[in-house]
């Protein structure tokens, strides 16, 4: 496939497999991709198997990645972990503001946009989580909330940084529900996220970030949901727990 920009695909394995089960994984997706080079690979396992996978996908394609950090660099925050702690692990991405944290701890846009800037301190490149509920689509606020959202979560980001940042657009009603959006619902709103980020940026920057779509992304929708002008990769969740379909979705991302 002719892209733009280079495809990045990332699982969020979420709070998903132990070591041992993490190991499995990451064993049979560095067989089954190992020839791939078109595609940006990056795995999501637990803060607990971070330093196990770590170090068993150092010889292959495949980059770490955490599913959320704090936005202080130490301190009095029990049970929070930092960027500087990630890096010990050579992660080199991390997922922020997934919708299950902004439901469940109700992370606001204000904090995701502090811990974007952490990231960026250590050198990691957040993939930084977007998109409207169910409700929200259905009284026609979607793009406001996704406008509020970009503006909120990524405020304070130099031009270099927001090159370096990926966003995610999930709609929340599609994520571990089975519901996919519709190719030209995706495009829609990835080219309403990418015209927003030329305004608040520039040209330049908004034609280089790439936006991945997420929400029940299957080796079945994988090629045409990919083959959208502004969509650059996919962020999956339950896909990404098997090899099988994470390989799949790669292969006909390709
Ligand atoms: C997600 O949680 O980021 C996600 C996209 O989940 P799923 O693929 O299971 O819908």
């Amino acid at each position: 496939m002719n892209k733009a920009r280079k495809l990045i695909i990332a699982g969020n394995w979420k709070m998903n497999k132990t070591v041992a089960e993490a190991l499995d994984l990451v064993r049979l997706l560095k067989h089954e991709l190992v020839n791939v080079k078109e595609v940006d690979l990056v795995v999501c396992p637990p803060f607990t198997a971070l330093s196990e996978v770590s170090a068993a996908i150092l010889d292959s394609n495949l980059r770490l990645g955490a599913q959320n950090m704090s936005e202080h660099n130490s301190g009095a925050y029990t049970g929070e972990i930092c960027a500087g702690m990630l890096k010990e692990f050579s992660v080199r991405y991390v997922i922020l503001g997934h919708s299950e944290r902004r439901q469940y701890q109700k992370e606001k846009d204000a904090l995701i946009a502090k811990k974007a800037l952490a990231a960026h301190t250590s050198a990691l490149k957040p993939l930084v989580c977007v998109g409207e509920t169910l409700a929200e689509r259905e009284e026609g606020k979607a793009e406001k909330v996704l406008e509020t959202q970009v503006r909120g979560s990524l405020a304070g980001l130099t031009k270099d940084q927001m090159e370096e940042t990926i966003v995610a657009y999930e709609p929340v009603w599609a994520i571990g529900t089975g519901k996919t959006a519709t190719t030209e619902q995706a495009q829609e709103a990835h080219g309403f996220i990418r015209r927003l980020l030329a305004a608040m940026f520039d040209e330049t920057v908004a034609k280089r970030v790439r936006i991945q779509y997420g929400g029940s992304v299957k080796p079945a929708n994988a090629r045409e949901l990919m083959s959208q002008p502004d969509v650059d990769g996919a962020l999956l969740g339950g896909a990404s727990l098997d090899a099988r379909s994470f390989a799949d979705i790669v292969k006909n991302s390709i």
